[in-house]
Formats: C-alpha cells, sequence, structure tokens
C-alpha cells in the first residue's frame, strides 16, 4: 500500500492480490474454524475497539480546519516548512491507521451493517480530509526549486520529507494553471464514469447465457465461467468458452465505446500535459520512465518460443491431439497434498533461508503476532491482501483451503508482510512506503524461494512434475498474459494517438492478432478460434490503463534477484534486503540499479526466461523417464 498517496491509502483493499488468481468467493466449509482466535486478527493494536476507532475519526474531523489553517504561513521559513510538514504527516498516519481498520473489518464479513457503515463514515473523512489539505502541492510548487533546494540544506528536519517536495517539484511542469486544474478536477467524476457503466452492464444489466454441466444449470458470467473453465471435460470446457465469451462478443460495441472513452482520456491528458505519450504520463507519478514499459514488452516478444514451449508441453501432458484457448486451466498434475497454516508458516520460514537467518527470525516473530485473518468465512472478501500499518505488525488477509495455491498465497502475502517490516524498520513513516513497481518484487521472490525449497524436498517424479507444472503455470499467468495485456494497453493508446478510430471491432481485431501471436497460432501450437478475441472485454483492468505490467515487471525482477542470491552473487542476499529496506525513498528503476539490475535491459525478462525454460528442461526429462 502506497502511504503517501492519501485517496489510495483510504480506499485501498485488495492493492496486493495478483489479477491472474482465482477469484471466486471459496465455499466457508462447515468444519472450518473460522471463529478459532488463533486464525483471526487481532486488531487490537490499531484500536482498542469501535469506539476507540470512531473517537479518533472524530478527532481528525474536529481537526480539519487546522489542516486548512496549515496554508498560513507554510514555507515561510525552513523550520516553518518543517513544521508542517510535520504536522501533515503525523494526520497522514494515523487517518491511514483509521482506514485500514475500517477496510480490514469489512473484508472479513461484508454483509456486517456496521461494517458498511464504518467503510462509508470512512470514504466521507477521507474526501474531506484530501480536500483540506489539497492546496499542499499547489503551495510546494510556489516555493519552487530554489527555496527549496536551500531549505533542504538549512534544515536538517525537512529530510524526512525530501522525495515527497522534489516528487512534487518534478511534475511541476506538467501542472495546468489553477483554473484548468480546477475545471479538470470537476469533470472527474464524469471521465470515470466509463468504468461505473461497464461494471453495470456487465453485472447487472446484461443477461449471461446458462449451460447444464454436471447435471446443474450453470449461468455463465464472470464466477460461471472461473468455476468452469478449467473442466477436465474438454467439451465442457468448449462450450463455456464459445458461449461466455461468445456474450461477451455481443457486446463488444458498447464495451469498446467505454473502453475507447477510458482510453481517450488517457490521451488527452497526456497531451494538455505535454507528455509525450498517454503511457509516459501515467507512468511519470511513479518516476517510471517509458522505455521500461516498451522494454517489458519487446524482450517478452523476444521470448515468445518459450511459452510456445510450455503450451505444447501442455498439449503433451494433457494427451490431447491439438491445442485450444479453452485448454489453457485445467491441471497439468493433480495433487491431494494439503497445508494447514502451520505448516503453511513452517515452510514459508524454512523456504526463505537464502535471505540469512534473521530474516527468518523476523518473519518467525510476525507469524507469532496473531495479524492474520486465515479461513474463508460467510461474507468475508474473497482474495488475499496484505495492509501494512507503520510500527505494527502487518494484516494478513487470507482465504486459506489447504492446497498448495494457498500455500503460495500465503507465502506470497508475507513476503509483502516482510517488505513493509524492513522498510518500516528502516525508513521514517514518510519514506516507508513502497511503490507498487517495487511492491510485487518481495512477494514474488518469495514465491519462486518456495518452489525452490519444495523442489529440493520433493522425491517422488509426480510430486516433481507438479510442482514444475505451477510454477511454469504462474509464469505464462503472471508474466507473459499479464504482458499481453500490457501491449494491448499500449496497442490501443498508441492507435488513438495517431488518430485512428479506436472500436470495439477494433479492438476485438487488435485483441485477436496479440493471442495469435502469444500462443503461436501461426506456428500450429495453439488454433485461436475467433469467439475467443472478445477477451479483452472482459478484463476490468484495462480501465486502470498501465498498471498490471508492473506484475511482469516484478516477476522478472524476482527470477533476477533469485538467481543471484542462489549463485550465492558477492552481496547477495544484503543488496537485495536493502532494496526492501529502502521502502519508497528512492524512485524504484535507480534503486533497482543501484542493486545491479536495470528494468531499461533485458537482463531481467531474459533472467525469467531462462529461469522456465530451466523448470520445462526437467519437467521433459521426467516425462522421458519410464513410469
Ligand atoms: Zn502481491
Amino acid at each position: 500500500m502506497h502511504r503517501y498517496s492519501l485517496i489510495a491509502a483510504l480506499l485501498a483493499s485488495a492493492l496486493s492480490a495478483l489479477p491472474a488468481a482465482a477469484q471466486t468467493p471459496p465455499p466457508a466449509s462447515a468444519s472450518a474454524p473460522a471463529a478459532d482466535p488463533r486464525y483471526v486478527w487481532d486488531l487490537s493494536p490499531l484500536f482498542a475497539d469501535d469506539a476507540a476507532w470512531d473517537a479518533e475519526r472524530q478527532a481528525i474531523l474536529a481537526a480539519l480546519p487546522q489542516l486548512r489553517a496549515l496554508r498560513d504561513g507554510f514555507g515561510a521559513d525552513a523550520a516553518a516548512l518543517a513544521r508542517a510538514m510535520d504536522s501533515i504527516s503525523a494526520w497522514n498516519q494515523r487517518i491511514s491507521r483509521v482506514g485500514v481498520y475500517a477496510n480490514a473489518q469489512a473484508s472479513t464479513d461484508n454483509r456486517n451493517a456496521r461494517n458498511q457503515e464504518r467503510q462509508s463514515l470512512m470514504r466521507s473523512l477521507g474526501g474531506q480530509y484530501a480536500s483540506s489539505l489539497s492546496w499542499v502541492d499547489g503551495a510546494i510548487r510556489g516555493l519552487g526549486p530554489e527555496r527549496i533546494n536551500a531549505f533542504l540544506a538549512a534544515e536538517p528536519a525537512l529530510m524526512k520529507h525530501e522525495k515527497r517536495l522534489r516528487d512534487v517539484l518534478r511534475l511541476a511542469a506538467h501542472q495546468l494553471t489553477p483554473e484548468a486544474e480546477a475545471a479538470l478536477a470537476a469533470f472527474g467524476p464524469v471521465m470515470g464514469a466509463a468504468t461505473q457503466t461497464r461494471t453495470l452492464l456487465t453485472t447487472v444489466d446484461a443477461s449471461w447465457p446458462t449451460i447444464e454441466v454436471d447435471g446443474k444449470t450453470e449461468t455463465l458470467n464472470d464466477i460461471g465461467y472461473q468455476r468452469l473453465r478449467a473442466h477436465p471435460d474438454r467439451a465442457v470446457r468448449e462450450e463455456v468458452f464459445k458461449r461466455f465469451f461468445g456474450a461477451y462478443g455481443k457486446l463488444q460495441n458498447s464495451l469498446g465505446s467505454l473502453l475507447a472513452q477510458r482510453v481517450e482520456t488517457g490521451v488527452v491528458n497526456a497531451r494538455l500535459r505535454q507528455y509525450p505519450s498517454a503511457v509516459a504520463a501515467s507512468l511519470a507519478a511513479n518516476d517510471i520512465p517509458e522505455s521500461v514499459y516498451r522494454t517489458l514488452v519487446a524482450e517478452t516478444n523476444k521470448g515468445l518460443p518459450t511459452l510456445h514451449r510450455y503450451l505444447k508441453l501442455r498439449q503433451q501432458m494433457l494427451g490431447l491431439p491439438n491445442l485450444g484457448y479453452h485448454d489453457i486451466y485445467p491441471d497439468l498434475v493433480k495433487s491431494e497434498r494439503r497445508y494447514t497454516p502451520e505448516q503453511s508458516g513452517e515452510i514459508t520460514v524454512a523456504s526463505v533461508a537464502p535471505f540469512g537467518a534473521d530474516y527468518q527470525r523476523r518473519l518467525r516473530e510476525a507469524l507469532g503476532a496473531r495479524t492474520m485473518h486465515v479461513f474463508p468465512a460467510p461474507g468475508k472478501s474473497s482474495g488475499a491482501y496484505q495492509s501494512g500499518v507503520y510500527g505494527l505488525t502487518p494484516l494478513i488477509f487470507l482465504n486459506h483451503q489447504g492446497t498448495f495455491d494457498s500455500l503460495s498465497t500465503f507465502t506470497h502475502e508475507w513476503g509483502h508482510g516482510m517488505h513493509t517490516i524492513l522498510a518500516n524498520g528502516s525508513q521514517p513513516y514518510e519514506t516507508a512506503g513502497y511503490p507498487l513497481f517495487l511492491a510485487e518484487i518481495a512477494a514474488f521472490s518469495h514465491e519462486l524461494l518456495l518452489q525452490r525449497h519444495l523442489l529440493a524436498q520433493a522425491r517422488s517424479k509426480e510430486e516433481r512434475l507438479y510442482l514444475l507444472s505451477e510454477a511454469v503455470e504462474r509464469l505464462r499467468g503472471a508474466y507473459f498474459r499479464q504482458t499481453m495485456f500490457a501491449e494491448f494497453e499500449l496497442m490501443t493508446h498508441d492507435a488513438l494517438q495517431r488518430g485512428e478510430p479506436l472500436t470495439g471491432q477494433r479492438m476485438t481485431q487488435m485483441y485477436c492478432g496479440l493471442l495469435k501471436k502469444y500462443h503461436g497460432h501461426d506456428a500450429g501450437v495453439m488454433a485461436i478460434d475467433p469467439v475467443v478475441c472478445s477477451e479483452w472485454a472482459l478484463i476490468p483492468h484495462f480501465h486502470r490503463p498501465f498498471y498490471v505490467y508492473q506484475y511482469a515487471t516484478s516477476y522478472a525482477a524476482a527470477a533476477y534477484f533469485v538467481e543471484q542470491i542462489a549463485d550465492k552473487k558477492p552481496g547477495m542476499p544484503q543488496t537485495y534486503l536493502d532494496v526492501l529496506r529502502s521502502g519508497g525513498s528512492v524512485a524504484p528503476v535507480p534503486r533497482l540499479r543501484a542493486a545491479g539490475l536495470d528494468m531499461n535491459t533485458p537482463a531481467p525478462y531474459q533472467a525469467l526466461i531462462r529461469h522456465m525454460d530451466k523448470l520445462m528442461d526437467e519437467m521433459e526429462r521426467l516425462l522421458a523417464q519410464k513410469a
């Protein structure tokens, strides 16, 4: 979670949940010990009870005039600037705790009226808080780089605010006049309306086909599709894909028009603010150069033969005469192995041994702090997330069902948790919050270490094949698929920027080209049925442009670091752990470069593709052995 982006902090919920992960709400089994206090987080270090939470909310409400008043004399001299920034920082920290508590309570039971009410109070508080401080960036820009530099040189108390001050100055050149900014802000809700319309159209107004499966009538909406897409019967899968994608295809004109509005908003915004492109404008917020994005896409394209190799292996292992898009989700190997939360903790601690004994000790300590909400329960949100609170052990939200997937998620979220613990331990509150571009690196590194650890222990051929196939499938979903999405975002924005019309039909054509390229249609790897080319229409993330690429860049960076650590390269793992400790104190791309990893070069992407090829080398060796 990003701490000084207040709106994000206030509205954040499942920020760390990977979009590729299954999002079907798990059924609450009657035997799940949901209420066992060992598996339910203790929120009392945040607030003793709901009354304490509400008292804090009211204290913040009462302080809003004080926050507005900070404008008088803001930056009169270096000491005054430091005092004002300190005060804002302290209130930011207080409101973020209020937000974390409200979100945490709501996600454990969305049906609970008090939880809903608390969230609504929080949204209202968040809006008022943000508007009470909306003058700050303008006031910082008003001081200008010369005064700010002089203040920073004169006042050591300003050091912890330096990153924030410089970020505002860095973006100042793209700021419009105050009148234009105010007008744009007023139109903000209108420009964001396309996303809301899409949600209403797909979840409420559209009617979805039904299908008879295993004697039951299933509705093929997003949830039904996710439930059935890995069905063991190929004919069922094929029918599910035809009907479900076909239904989205019928909406391609409306959904295309809505997405085109979102794309055009980005293109116009970039033009007004004098950025070379929409992607550059979007990435500027976190100081990521556009070349990183384009390097990811270019290098992934070069690595497509590795994805094709996996798809052929998949066809062979499933024993199919040919391969279709509906053959992507079924498990290649079944595993009945189950992991309790305690076992998941033990395995995670053991697997991170390459990070050193101190890392393991801190993780063990955090696992014992009762900050996890472990099991599925009625009304509980789906998925998983980590929520950092400065000065406290992070909260970890899970829906643990004991499968390998649950174990991986457990490990993944504690990767975020350890990132938070290390950053909080080394940074002041102001620079502890790390950007998403770095966040997933810690989580994927944990996953990669888990895979290595389990493979090192696995004895049977079946178990090894299971672990290898899960690892390779994860690379398909979290790296190649996310990059394909990233490339689609680039294509739609680039087309509009060139002045080409952007319609749903055109998007379907573009997406078809990408599906065919990524899945080796022309090379005879997988035949893409035109009906699945409407898949773009069902991906909600396209309404948050230039976001998902960070899963791919992070996976590549994690593969690079884990390879270096496994090879015992000099300075490792300390160099890697120092990246985590640096939190949000330095822009992410230079920070990684200082650790020897340049995201503008092919190296990280090649490391990931090398890793995937190695996994498949062993899979092929195992398959070639006589059973
Ligand atoms: Zn994550």
